[in-house]
C-alpha cells in the first residue's frame, strides 16, 4: 500500500511513522523548504504518548521534555490558587503513559530523525499539494508545479487551511473566533524568583486566560496567554507583536504572567481559528486529519493529541481493512465523535476560562475550589475520558 501525505506537521510525521510500523510504503509532502516549527511549547498528554510507546520512540522524548508534577488552576490577578492536583505519578498510574511538556521544534526533530532512521527518503520538501484527482484503482495529489504524485491512499494532514479539505468539500474559509494568543518562550535563568512552577498551570482571568509551563528539562518558560479581541484585522496568522502590546492586554495581572513578557526576546501573536464540525472527513481514497479535518481552540492542549490518535487509526485500518475505502470509512467512524467532542469542550472551555462578572467567576471558581480542596480526585476522573483513552488497543 502505498501512502502519500500532504503536510509534515505533527499530524503528517507521525501518521508517516505509523504507516510504516503497519508496513505501509510512504511519502510526505511538505510545501516548506524546511522542516520546522514556530519556538512555542506543546503539551503531549498521555493518549497521544501511548502512540509513541507503541512506536518505540517514547524515550527519544528524555532529553527534551519536562515532565510537569501538578496541573494546576490560578486566578490571573491575585494568582490565588483554585486547584493543585499531582499529575506525573498519577499520569502513569491512571491514564498509562508520562504527560509531557516538549518544545515543539523538538517535538518535530524527534519524529523527523525516526523517519530518517527507517527511510531517509520519505520527506519531500518544497512540494505544495495543491488539489488531487482519483479513480478506481489510485489517487494522485496535484503539485503546484504542475507535477503529479500516485498512490494508493492519499492523507490531508495540511493544517487548518488544506487544500486538500477544500477539494474535497469546498472554499470554506475558517472562522476566526476572536481569541488571540500571545506566545513566548523564556530562558529560566533570565526570571528572577517570579518563576513558573513546574507545573501546567492555567490562569483565569475577566476575557483572557494564560498557561504557564516549563520545556526542555526546565531550562525554558513557555508561556500562552490568551485575549478576546474582536479587532484583528491581520491576514497573517501568526506574527511578532510587541511587548507593550502584550503587557497592555494583561495589565494588572500576575507578576509570573507579566515577568515572562518583559524578559522574552520575541513574542508572537496567533489569531485563534476553528471550524465547526464537517460533514465528512473522506472522499474515496482521500482523508482529511488532524486540524484539516477537526481544528480546534486549545482550551484543552488536545489538538494535536486528537491528530496522533488519528494518525494511528488510519495507519492501522489500512492495514487490517481489504479495501482502502472502507478503511477509510472505518477511520472517520471511529474518531469523529470523539474529536468532535474534543472541539466542542475546547470552545466551552473558553467560557470557563473567561467568566466576565464577579458573579460568572464566583459560579465557576467557587465550586472549582471547593472541589480542589475536598473531592481532587473528581478532577481526575473528569480527564479519565481524555487521557486514559488507549487509541492503540481499539
Ligand atoms: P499543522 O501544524 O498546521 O501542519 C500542517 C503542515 O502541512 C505544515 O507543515 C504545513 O507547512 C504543511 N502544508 C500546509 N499546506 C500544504 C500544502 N498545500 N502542501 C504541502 N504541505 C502543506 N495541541 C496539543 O495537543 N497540545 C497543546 O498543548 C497545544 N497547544 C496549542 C497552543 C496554541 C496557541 C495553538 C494555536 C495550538 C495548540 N495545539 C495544541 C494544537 C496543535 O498545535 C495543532 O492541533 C497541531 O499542531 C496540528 O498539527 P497538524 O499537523 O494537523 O497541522
Amino acid at each position: 500500500m502505498r501512502v502519500v501525505i500532504s503536510g509534515g506537521g505533527i499530524a503528517g510525521l507521525t501518521t508517516a511513522l505509523c504507516c510504516l510500523h503497519f508496513g505501509h510504503e510512504v511519502i510526505v509532502l511538505e510545501k516548506s523548504p524546511l522542516l520546522g516549527e514556530i519556538g512555542a511549547g506543546i503539551q503531549v498528554p498521555p493518549n497521544a504518548m501511548k502512540v509513541f510507546e507503541k512506536l518505540g520512540i517514547e524515550s527519544a522524548f528524555d532529553d527534551f521534555a519536562f515532565e510537569p508534577i501538578a496541573i494546576e488552576g490560578r486566578l490571573g490577578v491575585s494568582g490565588m490558587r483554585l486547584f493543585s492536583i499531582p499529575l506525573a505519578e498519577t499520569a502513569i498510574s491512571r491514564w498509562g503513559s508520562k504527560y509531557l511538556h516538549v518544545h515543539r521544534a523538538d517535538f518535530i526533530s524527534i519524529l523527523e530523525k525516526a523517519l530518517n532512521e527507517i527511510s531517509p527518503d520519505i520527506i519531500r520538501l518544497n512540494q505544495e499539494v495543491v488539489g488531487y484527482s482519483q479513480n478506481k484503482d489510485a489517487v494522485s495529489a496535484k503539485l503546484l508545479d504542475g507535477s503529479e504524485v500516485i498512490g494508493d491512499v492519499l492523507i490531508g494532514a495540511d493544517g487548518i487551511h488544506s487544500p486538500i479539505r477544500t477539494e474535497m468539500l469546498g472554499d470554506e474559509k475558517a472562522m476566526f473566533t476572536g481569541n488571540v494568543a500571545w506566545r513566548a518562550v523564556v530562558p529560566m535563568e533570565r526570571l528572577g524568583k517570579q518563576l513558573p512552577a513546574p507545573t501546567a498551570c492555567a490562569w483565569m482571568g475577566r476575557g483572557a486566560h494564560a498557561v504557564t509551563y516549563r520545556l526542555r528539562c526546565g531550562k525554558l518558560a513557555n508561556l500562552v496567554a490568551v485575549i478576546e479581541r474582536d479587532d484583528w484585522v491581520s491576514e497573517s496568522w501568526t506574527e511578532q507583536g510587541t511587548i507593550d502590546e502584550a503587557l497592555a492586554d494583561f495589565k494588572g495581572w500576575h507578576p509570573i504572567i507579566l515577568n515572562v513578557i518583559c524578559n522574552s526576546d520575541a513574542i508572537y501573536r496567533w489569531a485563534l481559528f476553528d471550524r465547526p464540525p464537517l460533514r465528512s472527513w473522506i472522499d474515496g481514497r482521500v482523508a482529511i486529519m488532524g486540524d484539516a479535518a477537526h481544528p480546534m481552540l486549545p482550551f484543552m492542549a488536545q489538538g494535536a493529541a486528537m491528530a496522533i490518535e488519528d494518525a494511528w487509526v488510519i495507519s492501522e485500518r489500512l492495514a487490517n481493512v481489504k479495501s482502502v475505502k472502507e478503511a477509510l470509512k472505518s477511520y472517520q467512524e471511529i474518531r469523529y465523535q470523539r474529536a468532535t467532542r474534543v472541539q466542542a469542550g475546547s470552545r466551552a472551555n473558553a467560557k470557563t476560562f473567561h467568566q466576565r462578572t464577579i458573579w460568572g467567576r464566583l459560579k465557576t471558581y467557587g465550586p472549582m475550589w471547593l472541589v480542589g480542596k475536598v473531592a481532587p480526585s473528581t478532577i481526575h476522573a473528569r480527564s479519565d475520558y481524555l487521557y486514559g483513552y488507549d487509541v492503540t488497543s481499539i
